[in-house]
Parts: structure tokens; C-alpha cells; sequence
């Protein structure tokens, strides 16, 4: 990834090819809270987190408008610690997470968004439900008796790969499955693309992007 100019640059030149439907994650994973912060004072106020106790840990140093979402894979154990707070949950892949969250929401209070994760990667070493298991969870009964939780719409994530055909196809199936439920639900949200394919993502239907490398620079994991 090319990391030239600044972050505030970085997203302006992003947000400057963003259709106006479309909204952007800023994915700080990794990234310290003066990062954020130069992201925040640049007009971004949406994070994106992949670890609870990280997001958790920002949120309490950050300002309080910043909008967060756990994009992913969730602990059921851990989802006390973000119940008070998070915005909208990006890669539920089970209804038993479900249970836990709607049982966190209810004990905060709140309804709390949630995306299903629908694996659409080739590889295996993605999270995510199939699109049978989906059915199988929108349409449980017990699904219904959930008053804390909202399933807003689908996550994925295409595979690791430069074959444009091959990651094209994975985001149109995943369009026209979300395309066939959006009505029956009520789905206003599906989230796909990243720093290498956000613009294709788009171009074949997704409306939240999940920035991080191109804005932020590569991570450093050590
Ligand atoms: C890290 C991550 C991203 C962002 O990846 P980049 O390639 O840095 O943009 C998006 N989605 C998920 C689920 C991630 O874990």
C-alpha cells in the first residue's frame, strides 16, 4: 500500500471517492489513540476495532461522539465489555452469540446492531456463516423474542487475492443474497470492502467500507 501523505489526507482522498450512500469505517486496529485522534479531527468519527479489550480501551480516552464498531471475530465472553457502547457489531456468525449480546444489550439498556457474517471467502480460515445457516437464524423463533438485539444487514469479506474476477464474484453473490432478504428485513446495511477493494466493493453494491492500511499506514504486529 502507498502511504505518502498524512491521515487527514488519506481520508479526504478517500472520502472524495465515496458515493454518498456509502459509509466509511476508519479500522484503527493496531494504532494508538493519536492516530484516531488525527483521523477524528479530520472529520472521521467512525472506528473500527478488532479486539473487545482494544476497542474498550480507546473508547474510554476518545471523545464521546466517536461512533464504534467491532468488525471482528467476537468472544461471547467478552461482549460485557462492550455492550455499554459499541455502535454496530460486524461479524456475528452464530445465534448463540446473539443470546449473549441481546442479554449485555438488555442489562445497558439499549437495542444493539448487529450484521451476520456471511462467508463468502474461498478460503477456510474465514469466520462467517453460510447462507443456509443465515436462513436458519433469521428465521428461528427465538430470534423473534430478542428485544435488545437488530439485524441490520451482512458482513463479508472476499478472499486474499488479486484475481479481481475471482473477489467480483465473491461481492456480487453476496449482493444479490443481501438483495434478496433486504425488504423481508429491513436490511439497510451491507458491509464489505477494504483498503485493496473498496472501490469494487462499491461498484457491486456495498454501502460500509472497512478502511484501515490506506488510512492509516501498514501495521506493525510485534
Ligand atoms: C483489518 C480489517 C480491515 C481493514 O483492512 P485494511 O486492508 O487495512 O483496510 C477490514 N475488515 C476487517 C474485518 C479487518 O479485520
Amino acid at each position: 500500500m502507498n502511504f505518502k501523505m498524512s491521515i487527514s489526507e488519506n481520508i479526504k482522498e478517500i472520502k472524495s471517492k465515496l458515493p454518498e450512500n456509502v459509509t466509511l469505517i476508519a479500522v484503527s486496529k493496531t494504532k494508538p489513540v493519536s492516530d484516531l485522534m488525527q483521523a477524528y479531527e479530520a472529520g472521521q468519527h467512525v472506528f473500527g476495532e478488532n479486539k473487545i479489550q482494544e476497542m474498550e480501551a480507546k473508547w474510554k480516552e476518545m471523545p464521546k461522539d466517536v461512533e464504534w464498531h467491532m468488525i471482528g471475530h467476537v468472544q461471547r465472553n467478552k461482549v460485557k465489555y462492550m455492550a455499554p457502547f459499541v455502535s454496530l457489531i460486524h461479524a456475528v456468525d452464530s445465534l448463540k452469540l446473539l443470546r449473549e449480546i441481546n442479554k449485555q444489550a438488555e442489562k445497558n439498556d439499549r437495542v444493539i446492531d448487529c450484521l451476520l457474517q456471511i462467508k463468502i471467502a474461498r478460503e477456510d480460515t474465514k469466520f462467517g456463516m453460510t447462507e443456509t445457516d443465515a436462513m436458519d437464524v433469521l428465521a428461528s423463533e427465538e430470534i423473534k423474542s430478542f428485544q435488545h438485539i437488530r439485524i441490520v444487514g451482512f458482513m463479508g469479506m472476499s478472499s486474499f487475492t488479486d484475481n479481481k474476477a475471482q473477489v467480483t464474484a465473491e461481492f456480487q453473490k453476496l449482493k444479490t443474497y443481501y438483495d434478496s432478504l433486504q425488504q423481508k428485513y429491513g436490511f439497510t446495511i451491507l458491509s464489505m470492502g477494504m483498503s485493496g477493494d473498496y472501490l469494487l466493493a462499491i461498484e457491486h453494491g456495498s454501502n460500509m467500507v472497512r478502511v484501515g492500511s490506506a488510512i492509516f499506514g501498514a501495521r506493525n504486529y510485534s
